[in-house]
């Protein structure tokens, strides 16, 4: 494992980090188990949310005896200065530690997010008087938009940007890496897995290590899965033609017919949660239909207001058929939920 300095941040952090979401799904000694072992093979940033359940708490656990030796980053999804100030206090606590090494808005994707985060009284202001007392070391940004994400890289008011970056989604690498090291800011990539559409890790990593000042942040939910990557990196590779063959079979088959959570088709005006319900399968199989069902609860019963407008699918630069996915992942939703009619 090879240890590089985030950017501007000046952190030094193993090429490879931790997701926080899969965690979610096991038990707390579970969880501690597989968060040491990464930490013994060598992984010492691990990236979480207080969104994410109970993740923050668990990793408090399992790393409160060597805090110092790791980096911690979280996020948080509000948008005002008081919802952001309760939540790095929230963090804090769950994390066990009283500084944050990276402190992230999370999803700043649409122009009304730009705006609340910006704006006077908003989560910048939070994140900055955080800073000066000490709770926060450094302000990153994660957002799901690559226009979004590069006008605010831009900004330069952000240390890091996190991404989804991976073999089909590999915009990046145009759109906004450059932005990013014209900025010095550390990247981080979400999703090395496209949201678990992949699943051949030494192909994905291939592909990552070609970028090597991209943090991938795999989420790991098994001891045997941490071995995997840890192994990847202790060895010399290299992308060859066939895996260049393989990606590409990949990207044929999977065609265009999966969200990328780009977030263009919304706002929906009858308030349907687009993006999320669209994750629903994907996180059913990540997080285990029992848990997504009570996690996606809220956004899952907002697809029974679609009316079939059609004024998302016109946004959606896949074209994506989303009323016919979203009715198609809320049969699936109800089937877990043992609610399903006939
Ligand atoms: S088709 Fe449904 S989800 Fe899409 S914008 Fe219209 S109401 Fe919203
Ligand atoms: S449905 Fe289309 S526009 Fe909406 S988030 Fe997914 S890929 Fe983006």
């Amino acid at each position: 494992m090879r240890y590089l300095l985030l950017g501007k941040t000046g952190l030094k952090v193993s090429e490879v980090g931790f997701g926080g979401i899969p965690i979610i799904r096991l038990s707390t000694a579970e969880a501690v188990k597989v968060l040491r072992l990464a930490y013994d093979r060598g992984i010492t940033l691990f990236d979480t949310a207080n969104a994410y359940l109970d993740s923050e708490e668990k990793m408090g656990l399992a790393f409160e005896d060597v805090r110092s030796r790791l980096i911690l980053a979280t996020k948080t999804l509000k948008r005002d200065r008081e919802g952001v100030e309760a939540d790095i206090d929230l963090s804090l606590r769950r994390l066990r530690t009283d500084y944050l090494d990276l402190f992230q808005i999370h999803q700043v994707s649409q122009e009304s997010d730009y705006q609340k985060v910006t704006g006077p009284g908003g989560a910048l202001e939070a994140v900055y008087r955080a800073r000066e007392q000490g709770k926060v070391r450094h302000i990153g940004l994660t957002s799901h938009s690559i226009d979004m994400a590069a006008r605010l890289v831009r900004t330069g008011l952000f240390s890091t940007i996190q991404f989804p970056f991976n073999f089909i989604e590999s915009k990046p690498i145009d759109d906004l890496h450059p932005w990013a090291r014209q900025q010095q800011m550390g990247i981080l990539a979400m999703k090395p897995f496209a949201g678990g559409v992949l699943d051949n890790g030494e192909l994905c990593f291939k592909f990552l290590r070609q970028f090597p000042d991209v943090i991938p942040l795999p989420g790991f939910d098994a001891p045997d899965k941490v071995d995997q990557i840890a192994d990847i990196y202790e060895t010399e590779n290299s992308v060859s033609p066939d895996d260049l063959a393989a990606m590409e079979k990949c990207r044929t088959e999977l065609g265009q017919q999966f969200c990328r959570r780009c977030e263009y088709c919304q706002p929906c005006e009858q308030d349907v949660k687009i993006t999320a319900a669209m994750a629903y399968p994907i996180l059913a199989r990540r997080m285990s239909p029992a848990k997504a069902v009570g996690f996606s609860a809220k956004m899952m019963e907002s697809i029974r207001n679609c009316i079939k407008c059609g004024e998302c699918v016109k946004r959606c630069p896949y074209d994506l058929p989303i009323p016919e996915m979203l009715k198609k992942h809320l049969a699936l939703y109800e089937e877990h939920a043992g609610r399903r009619e006939g």
